[in-house]
């Protein structure tokens, strides 16, 4: 038995039962995920709403796309010791102008006043800043929330997936859910919570925007359009607008094979390829170096600690060491300090402001490398 094999096939299955049971039949809809992946990348969006695969099938990348869903369950199972009310996986479904648009929301904590959705995102490495497409699926989320409010179009399932409510004002399945009466205009707040193996941090302050949702409701629009358009044969998925600059998500795409955006020209001396072959295997270890190196160091700064000294030298044969408090880095948050100081002396002198004193480093050459 080839145990590695029979695991990538059964998460795959696994995978496709998953999103056909909680989310029912895709192509039917446009989702918020959609929208999020159709604001950085049209022609994906289509390939994915048409259900075209390509060559996320193999272990490694089965296990980083369906991490979120584990990760998810296990947020929300212990959310549940806490004594404030909250819905997973409240569905909102609307129709734009004939265009059937559907939300899933991760999480969504109600108090009578507030009403705060969470997005839930599994990554490996939390970065400083949000991805774009990822405040695309919260703004369209939020928007829709907002004008949809006082709209029958709300509905629950349980874990087994049974139907608990269906098409109920968000009101009304407030109170028959928690038997708890929302205000008629409760404020409305979003969050992405990033998640890794090892640490968490929640990327907080969204709120409605009415030009967001505006966006939203445009790029389901194109993408159903587009979708209908290659349905009937009108157009091909390399008809289909693609993004063009750098997009670190091209690497995932299913439809990065046939893109017109990597149209390459065949190199005849096939040394190149044991070239970045050894290029990668030197990346990887360097990455495994750099964390055995970060291990080695803890070690020593834990046994330094342990025997609590404080800034005292220790001497082996041909070393000397010691650990020493250093305070941490001073950082300005210059999107917090944009706004005070635009309250004080106006928009247009601070743009003036930053335009002067924004400097453009040397252009310089990127290699980009993706796996065929
Ligand atoms: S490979 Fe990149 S540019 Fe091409 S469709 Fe996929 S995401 Fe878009």
């Amino acid at each position: 038995m080839n145990i590695i094999k029979n695991l990538e096939s059964a998460l795959v299955k696994h995978g496709a039962e998953h999103t056909a049971s909680t989310l029912g039949d895709r192509t039917k809809y446009i989702g918020m995920s959609d929208i999020a992946k159709g604001a950085e990348c049209l022609r994906s969006a289509v390939a994915g709403k048409l259900g075209v695969k390509g060559k996320n099938n193999c272990l490694n990348k089965q296990l980083i796309l369906q991490r979120g869903h584990w990760f998810e369950g296990g947020l929300v199972e212990a959310l549940r010791g806490n004594s404030q009310p909250f819905f997973e996986q409240l569905e909102i479904a609307v129709n734009v102008d004939g265009v059937p648009i559907k939300g899933h929301l991760d999480m969504v904590f109600l108090s009578a006043d507030e009403i705060h959705v969470v997005e839930v995102k599994s990554m490996e490495v939390i970065p400083n800043e949000i991805y774009q497409s990822y405040k695309m699926q919260l703004y369209a989320q939020l928007g829709f929330l907002e004008k949809y409010f006082n709209e029958p179009c709300f509905s629950l399932q349980d874990s087994h997936v049974e139907i608990l409510h269906q098409s109920l004002t968000l009101s009304e399945i407030v109170e028959q859910t928690f038997n708890m009466k929302l205000s008629s205009n409760p404020s409305i707040k979003g969050s992405i919570l990033a998640v890794s193996m090892t640490e968490a941090k929640s990327f907080d302050g969204f709120e409605p925007d009415a030009n967001r949702t505006l966006q939203a409701e445009l790029i389901a629009k194109e993408i159903w359009q587009n979708s209908q358009e290659l349905l009937n044969g009108h157009k091909t998925l390399n008809d289909v607008e693609y993004c063009l600059k750098f997009y670190p998500l091209c690497d995932w795409c299913e439809v990065q094979n046939n893109c017109p955006k990597f149209t390459a020209v065949k190199l005849a001396n096939d040394n190149f390829d044991s070239f970045i072959n050894d290029l990668k295997q030197m990346k990887i270890d360097k990455k495994k170096l750099a964390e055995l190196i970060k291990i080695k160091e803890n070690n020593l700064i834990k046994f330094y600690q342990n025997n609590n000294l404080i800034n005292d030298w220790l001497e082996t044969v041909n070393y000397r060491f010691k650990v020493s408090d250093i305070n941490g880095r001073n950082t300005i948050n210059i999107k917090e300090l944009c706004k005070e100081i635009k309250l004080i002396i106006g928009e247009s002198q601070v743009e003036t402001l930053i335009q002067k004193h924004t400097k453009q480093g040397n252009p310089y050459s990127r290699l980009q490398i993706s796996k065929l």
